[in-house]
């Protein structure tokens, strides 16, 4: 592969705005740099794009010359598909300007944008809008992928805030996608991933929120997991929308907060939120504290919601080798908690993490076939996310990973979360959704992308190709 500017390429781009990074570019290495540290990909050329019309100019410019492509949001995708070796990238890092209308509370947010930096745009006027839980996160691939945050039992899933996109389509024009025009398309724009086309701006509308909730977490050593899972778990199923949050198995870090018997051991962090009033989140939370064995450290306490927004963040260093794997669960008996807190109390790495991720409130209100994202009874989304440094280390983590999630199958509701998985094939593809939501799915990849330009994603082919 060349190292250099393509001339054809570069002159059927002409009028494009943006930066066309080479491989002999400055800044060529850092920019094909993505989150997981186990892809190494070598693009053709970064095209980082300022505009929709950059966009549209390099969709032309791909159909015609026949090459392939992928899209660059965050970074984030575990699966690594913002990169390919030798394909031409559409870098949206470029586009990041976000207008907050405060009175109507919506915004139009460009889709280079991360969630720290739309947090910090719309919590300036109170307002927010689900988002993912680590700052750094593209808000374009979570939300295609539906998105899943602290908020989403209170507001629902971050799509189900999306009230339009703009959209540059695989054959290079831009259209707008909301549930007025192209209703179809913004039906599939909400869970079914980048499959359908290039989303230049997100349209959301948005909530009161905070400045300042009553939020953090609750540590108890591995020993007490049984019981805390168990409390837990039956606290969750009571509570009202308004309580977010989630269970994490995690290491714990070597840092102040944590009493120093604890620090480097296995934990169980329960993390939690209130989204409302901070004194009537007191009370919300109070069975919480109460259950019954003090927790080694309680870190509940008023924050800003863009700090509760951080809280993961040292966490997830950018980097390192990442192996996810996820299944919604059908439900959480006794048996259930018991195998999953026998392997997520022995991690392999100090950086691996199983979440557990409660469903209910407002998402689960949402229509199954409202949105192309389904799913929405699921009690229960565990997500296992092995991280750690070492390349070589790889076997031993993958197989960890693989065994523990195994062993939980018999609750397995037969789904799985897209956004928390890596390369696992179409039949995980159409587990996402339903065989019937999936064909759905292939008739709209038909309609808006019938050569397939948009494959690198958890792919949903055409009909006549599978
Ligand atoms: C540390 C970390 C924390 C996370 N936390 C959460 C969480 O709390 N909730 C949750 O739901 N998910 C979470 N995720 C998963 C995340 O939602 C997905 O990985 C998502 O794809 C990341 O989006 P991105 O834009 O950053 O990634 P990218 O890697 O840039 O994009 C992923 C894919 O999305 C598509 N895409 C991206 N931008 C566009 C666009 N503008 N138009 C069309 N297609 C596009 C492309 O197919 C691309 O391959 C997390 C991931 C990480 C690494």
């Amino acid at each position: 592969m060349s190292s250099a500017a393509d001339p054809t390429l570069t002159s059927r781009l002409r009028g494009f705005t943006g930066t066309l990074i080479w491989p002999d570019s400055d800044g060529y290495d850092d920019a094909r740099r993505i989150f997981n540290g186990m892809f190494d990909r070598r693009p053709s050329v970064i095209a980082r794009c300022t505009s929709a019309g950059d966009v549209v100019r390099v969709v032309r410019a791909v159909r015609e010359r026949q090459l392939d492509v992928t899209v660059f949001g965050g970074g984030h995708g575990v699966t690594g598909a913002a990169v390919a070796d030798g394909a031409v990238c559409i870098d949206l890092r470029g586009m990041k300007r976000i207008d907050v209308d405060a009175k109507h509370r919506t915004a139009r947010a460009e889709a280079g944008l991360t969630w720290g930096e739309f947090d910090a745009a719309t919590q300036a006027h109170g307002l927010a809008v689900t988002g993912g839980r680590v700052t750094s996160t593209g808000i374009a691939g979570l939300t295609l992928g539906s998105g899943s945050g602290w908020l989403e039992r209170k507001f629902g899933l971050s799509c189900d805030s999306l009230i339009g996109a703009e959209v540059v389509t695989a054959d290079g024009r831009e259209v707008f996608a909301s549930s007025q025009e192209h209703a179809d398309l913004f039906w599939g724009l909400r869970g079914g991933g980048g499959n359908f086309g290039v989303v230049t701006a997100f349209h959301f509308r948005l909530h009161t929120v905070g400045p300042v909730l009553l939020a953090g977490m609750l540590l108890y050593p591995a020993g007490q997991a049984r019981d805390v899972v168990r409390a837990w778990r039956d606290f969750m199923a009571a509570a009202p929308d308004e309580v977010g949050g989630g269970l994490a198995f995690v290491t714990a870090p070597p840092a102040p907060f944590v009493p120093e018997a604890l620090r480097g051991q296995p934990v169980v962090a329960v993390i939690a939120c209130y989204v409302g009033p901070v004194a009537q989140g007191e009370a919300a939370l109070r069975p919480l504290r109460e259950w019954g064995t003090p927790a080694a450290a309680d870190l509940l306490q008023p924050m800003p919601y863009v700090a509760l927004q951080r809280l993961l963040d040292e966490g997830n260093p950018k980097g390192m080798q990442n192996y996810w794997t996820a299944d919604f669960l059908s439900g959480l008996p006794d048996e259930a908690v018991d195998t999953l807190v026998a392997h997520a109390t022995r991690p392999v790495s100090a950086l691996s993490q199983v979440v557990l991720i409660p469903g209910g409130g407002a998402l689960a209100r949402v229509g199954d076939n409202d949105t192309a994202f389904g799913q929405r009874q699921c009690p229960w989304n565990v997500h296992y996310l092995s991280i750690w440094p070492d390349p070589a280390d790889s076997p031993r983590q993958i197989a960890h990973t693989r065994t523990m999630a195994q062993a939980m199958k018999p609750w397995s509701a037969g789904h799985v979360y897209l956004n928390y998985i890596g390369d696992e094939g179409t039949e995980r593809v159409v587990a996402a959704f339903t065989p019937e939501k999936f064909r759905r799915l292939q008739a709209l990849k038909d309609k808006w992308d019938p050569a397939n330009l948009f494959r690198h994603n958890q792919n949903i082919p055409p009909s006549r190709r599978t």
